[in-house]
């Protein structure tokens, strides 16, 4: 039992760091891919990277994300979209540059589909060290872009930095759903993913939980994460409320001159149900914005 919870927090953490530093198809978020109705007219699609969200309507599909890069990962994502509608994707948006999420863009595009992004995303994809390179979205937004099709409306919004700078949070109003993507952690057991930014790509643990209260502003009473199943608004509330726990526990610690070396081990987190061990690159941009806003 003990060796299997160990594999089990292993594998929880390399699912994490895949997210922020793909390294390849390998790794978690391999899985296979399953596909589950989330609400009628909308469907989540499990495995081979992160979640994949699909709004059918009579006029079309809008995609969101579309699994780590590989023929078959995408074969296999367009088979099961296609057991659930025969309609053609229209629109796709892309929820951050982590190619677990814009893996296969580049087959989207030679389709023809759109594909949607906050701007920032397009900029991070420039200096992101992942091989092979996901291809740049095609439509960029700065603040919030909206598509409606047959009748349905979808929102994109970007509310600032958390898991990038470059973050996007889909809503279907009309559903009461809320794609949120890795800016929402689950893991085994619930709440276990520890919230991860990815400082080289411009994310921010400081402004994190300012992100998902604009999320949580919005009506909505399911949230989609970038893995695992989704979660009622009481889970988002309280996995926002333990980052700023963390967060404020950090800025404490540096305003009473802790130094960069020691903050890890200076902050309390036996009563947070995720653990955080920056390594030096994201501990210095942590530390760097604790610095700037305490
Ligand atoms: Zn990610």
């Amino acid at each position: 039992m003990r060796k299997i919870l160990f594999t089990l927090i292993v594998f929880v953490a390399a699912a994490g760091i895949v997210c922020a530093q793909p390294k390849g198809g390998k790794g978690g978020g391999n899985q296979a891919q399953a596909i589950k109705q989330v609400k009628p007219g909308l469907y989540l699609i499990t495995g081979a990277g992160g979640n994949s969200t699909i709004r059918v309507t009579g006029e079309g599909i809008i995609l969101v994300d579309g699994k780590l890069p590989a023929e078959g990962n995408y074969d296999k994502l367009m088979e099961l979209i296609k057991s659930v509608s025969n309609q053609p994707i229209k629109y796709m948006f892309l929820t951050h540059h982590h190619q677990d999420h814009t893996g296969n863009d580049d087959k989207f595009l030679a389709l023809g589909i759109p594909l949607i992004a906050h701007e920032n995303l397009k900029s991070n994809l420039v200096t992101y060290a992942a091989t092979p390179k996901p291809a740049p979205p095609s439509v960029t937004y700065s603040k919030d872009y909206t598509v409606k099709l047959g009748g349905v409306t979808v929102e994109a919004h970007h509310y600032g930095p958390a898991h990038t700078s470059g973050d996007t949070v889909v809503y279907f109003p009309d559903l009461k759903v809320v794609a949120l993507s890795d800016e929402l952690g689950v893991g085994t057991p619930p709440g276990s993913r520890a919230p991860l930014a990815d400082y080289a790509g411009g994310g921010s643990l400081v402004q994190w939980p300012a992100a998902l209260d604009a999320a949580l502003k919005l009506d909505w009473d399911l949230a989609i994460p970038g893995n695992d199943d989704p979660q009622p608004r009481s889970y988002v509330q309280s996995y926002r409320d333990n980052i700023a726990k963390f967060v404020d526990r950090a800025k404490a610690a540096v305003k009473m001159g802790v130094p960069k070396d020691q903050l890890m081990a200076a902050i309390k987190t036996e009563d947070l149900p995720f653990k955080i061990n920056l390594q030096p690159a994201a501990l210095d941009g942590f530390y760097d914005e604790l610095s700037k806003t305490k």
